[in-house]
């Protein structure tokens, strides 16, 4: 997937795993280099370090959502709490703890802000259809996405897990072991036998993942802005780091930069197939209309944002899933394949957490939890 026109994040990956043969065989395939799949083999050979482990990329390390993310670290799902879900904070916590990976991660909670139902005493309040104060606080705060792309890579690599970039998945057949058709630099239809794999591609190649008629591609956007004076940073009550998003519409979410530059998102490109991700560009058509957008509420929202420059613009994929619910679940085809992935906009520290659990499951030392049908009655 050719990702150039998508736009320029502000922060760098500055991991590219060294390249070896692809070998003929493996314990366990992790398809997608993003959050989930690097964090799965990370723990996978943390876990089983006698068994080998490849992670296929189509493109480099990051390349989808995880590259191009805000980088929010959120408490719960984007349909909040499930049936055994855990505290995801801390398990992702001790995850880049127990893997040495340096994301940058600061938790000094989020501002929930909105139109209506204000604190009394909101300390935020902007232009953007009406009047967004905060409403109330809630667990999280922001990681590096370039420090953690970076980190995990390295920390799955330093454990010998092999990667292998622009490297496709192209097809599987869901035999014992599995046999994966692996195209690429020097891999022109090789066959790969993999006992088990993790599906990690999230919002591409869905027929692979059986998510095609189960969820919905997505395009959205965000930009950064030049660095801001402390002064500006305080007029707009951002200065202490805590991210925002609003829980009414239109959406808009934040976060500060280590520069001083603050990140704003908002926006959604509708794809009927996930094969337009790669016609779509940041500066041409509908998604440059969305961000031209974006731009004029930026600079509405707060006279110290008004002749603010942007810095960097770009969008990235994401999948939502039905009920807006994580899918984490077998294979259809297989009891050796897990699919994990459909955050809906909301998997920077569930992707990471979720990815550890299901290395644990793919080694039989955890059950996956039942979140298809979970909320769906209450
Ligand atoms: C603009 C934007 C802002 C966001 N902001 C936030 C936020 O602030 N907080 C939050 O919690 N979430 C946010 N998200 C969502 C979050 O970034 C994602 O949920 C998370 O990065 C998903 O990680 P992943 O590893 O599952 O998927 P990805 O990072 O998309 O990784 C999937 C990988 O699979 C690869 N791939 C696909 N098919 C194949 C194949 N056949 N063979 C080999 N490789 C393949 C792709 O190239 C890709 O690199 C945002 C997303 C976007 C786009």
């Amino acid at each position: 997937m050719s990702i150039t026109r998508w736009g320029n994040p502000p922060w760098i990956i500055d991991f590219h795993p060294t390249r070896g043969p692809i070998p003929d065989e493996v314990d366990f395939a992790v398809i997608g280099g993003g959050f989930t799949g690097l964090s799965a083999a990370a723990w996978l050979r943390q876990m089983e370090p006698g068994k080998s482990v490849a992670v296929f990329e189509s493109g480099s390390i990051g390349a989808g959502a995880s590259g191009h993310t805000g980088g929010m670290t959120l408490a719960e799902t984007a349909a909040g709490d499930l049936p055994g879900l855990g505290d995801v904070l801390s398990g992702f916590s001790a995850t880049l703890r127990d893997l040495a990976v340096d994301g940058d991660l600061s938790l000094p909670g989020v501002w929930e802000v909105g139109r209506s139902g204000a604190l009394p005493d909101s300390p935020i309040s902007w232009t953007d259809s009406g009047n967004l104060r905060a409403i109330r606080q809630v667990p999280g705060g922001t990681i590096d996405p370039g420090k953690l792309v970076s980190g995990l890579g390295r920390s799955a690599a330093g454990r010998g897990a092999l990667i292998f970039e622009n490297t496709t998945v192209e097809d599987i057949a869901f035999e014992e072991p599995m046999r994966l058709n692996v195209v690429g630099l020097n891999a022109a239809g090789r066959e790969v036998r993999a006992k088990s794999v993790l599906l990690a591609t999230n919002a591409m190649s869905l027929e692979l993942s059986d998510l095609a008629e189960r969820a919905q591609p997505k395009f959205t956007l965000a930009l950064a802005t030049e660095p801001l004076s402390s002064a500006q940073l305080e007029n707009l009550c951002l200065a202490s780091g805590k991210p925002f998003y609003t829980i009414d519409f239109p959406y808009l979410w934040g976060r500060l930069l280590r520069t001083g530059g603050i990140v704003f998102g908002s926006g959604l490109v509708h794809l009927n197939d996930w094969r337009e991700f790669a016609e779509l560009d940041i500066a041409q058509g509908e998604v440059a209309e969305l961000m031209a957008r974006l731009e004029l509420r930026v600079r509405g929202l707060h006279s110290s944002l008004k002749n603010v420059q942007v810095s960097n613009r770009w969008g990235g994929p994401i999948l939502i899933a039905s009920g807006w619910r994580p899918v984490f679940s077998r294979h259809p085809r297989s009891a050796h394949a897990i699919v994990l992935g459909g955050y809906s906009g909301h998997g920077v520290a569930l992707s990471v957490y979720l990815g550890r659990w299901a290395a644990e499951a793919l080694c039989g030392r955890r059950a996956l939890p039942d979140w298809d049908s979970a909320g769906e009655t209450a």
